[in-house]
């Protein structure tokens, strides 16, 4: 039976992607600070602790892993790594965790880890037209993320190249773009845009206004989590090491996504547009290099994603009735 480490299962992507490695059949070890909000968890061991620690980080790598992934990290939406309050806490718990990662599996004889960076690595400098930003793999440098999460993705994309460089190891890349979808963050402050807009339409009425940072014409793309998930497996197992972007490119405004959400609620919901932190301009997967690579790459099919997520943070709202 093949076995796989999932590290941050407690997290949105990976407790779906400990489903989805069942699914499979593989023998399952989930690692995390804290067990998962929203579902049981289907792995056959669930670890509690912290991967900033090394010597807890080494007692989970105490038998072999045919695949492991490393999801762990300090993050959360606008509201968390764009008000630069917690710009320390980012940087140091997640390079921590990455640090002790990549040596560890590779003194222990794993030779493929898969990491999950981000788009936000991109330089802010590319990303100032919401029509047209550019997000191809190879502009990340020179580097300019816009906030301090981003350098620490960039910092632990090259550490774990690095290591094949010099090891001779497989480790896989992939920078992940506005990942969505049910049994992630709905509230509290670390919830992303598709999920905080669900949110506040389940709760407005017919009618009522919601507020949207800025004047909603700042642009990204969604990934539904299945896709995302499809692609992560798809990476680790292929022979490109990356970085590739794992992302949607359906490009939409938020005043369009928050008028998809609406339609989907049968609500009319009006727009009240204040201050917030915003992130960059514009921003969308460019998705030639993964189609290249592993001849797939994500279809387009915002809505459908949005239809199941709305349907699960409504009836969250509603208290699980
Ligand atoms: P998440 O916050 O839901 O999951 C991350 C998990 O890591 C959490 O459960 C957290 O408790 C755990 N963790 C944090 N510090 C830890 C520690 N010291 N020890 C053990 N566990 C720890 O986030 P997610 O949305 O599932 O994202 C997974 C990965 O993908 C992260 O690395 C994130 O940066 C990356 N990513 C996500 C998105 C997205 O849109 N969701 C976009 C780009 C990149």
């Amino acid at each position: 039976m093949k076995a796989a480490l999932v590290l941050g299962a407690g997290g949105f992507i990976g407790g779906h992607l400990v489903k989805r490695l069942k699914r499979e059949g593989f023998w399952v070890r989930g690692v995390d600070l804290k067990f998962h909000e929203f579902a049981e968890t289907e792995a056959d061991d669930f670890v509690i602790g912290d991967l900033r620690e090394q010597d807890f980080c080494r007692s989970i790598f105490d038998r072999g892993f045919d695949e492991v992934y490393q999801l762990a990290a300090d993050m959360g939406g606008a509201g968390y790594i764009f008000t630069g309050d917690h710009d320390a806490a980012i940087m140091h718990n997640s390079a921590a965790i990455n640090l002790n990662v990549a040596s560890i599996a590779h003194n222990r004889g794993i030779i493929r880890t898969f990491y999950s960076s981000s788009a936000c690595i991109y330089p802010a400098y590319n990303q100032d037209d919401h029509n047209n930003p550019n997000c191809r793999e190879d502009s990340a440098y020179p580097a300019a993320p816009d906030s301090e999460y981003g350098w620490e993705k960039l910092f632990s994309e090259r550490l774990f190249l690095a290591y094949n460089r010099n090891f001779g190891l497989s480790n896989r890349v992939a920078r992940y773009h506005n990942i969505f979808g049910p049994e992630g963050t709905w509230d509290g402050g670390k919830e992303k845009a598709p999920a905080a807009i669900c949110r506040k339409i389940a709760m407005a009425r017919s009618g009522d206004a919601i507020e949207i940072w800025g004047d909603g014409l700042q642009t990204r793309s969604f990934l539904y989590v299945d896709e995302c998930i499809e692609g992560s497996v798809r990476l680790t197992r292929s022979q490109f090491e990356g970085p590739v972007n794992i992302g949607s490119d359906e490009k939409v405004t938020i005043n369009q996504l928050v008028d998809i959400v609406a339609d989907i609620a049968g609500k009319k919901i009006e727009k009240n547009h204040v201050p917030g932190p915003l992130g960059v301009r514009g921003r969308n997967s460019e998705n030639s290099l993964i189609q290249k690579e592993l001849g797939w790459s994500p279809p387009q099919n915002l809505r459908t994603g949005l239809e199941k997520t709305y349907e699960w943070i409504e009836w969250q709202v509603r208290g699980n009735e």
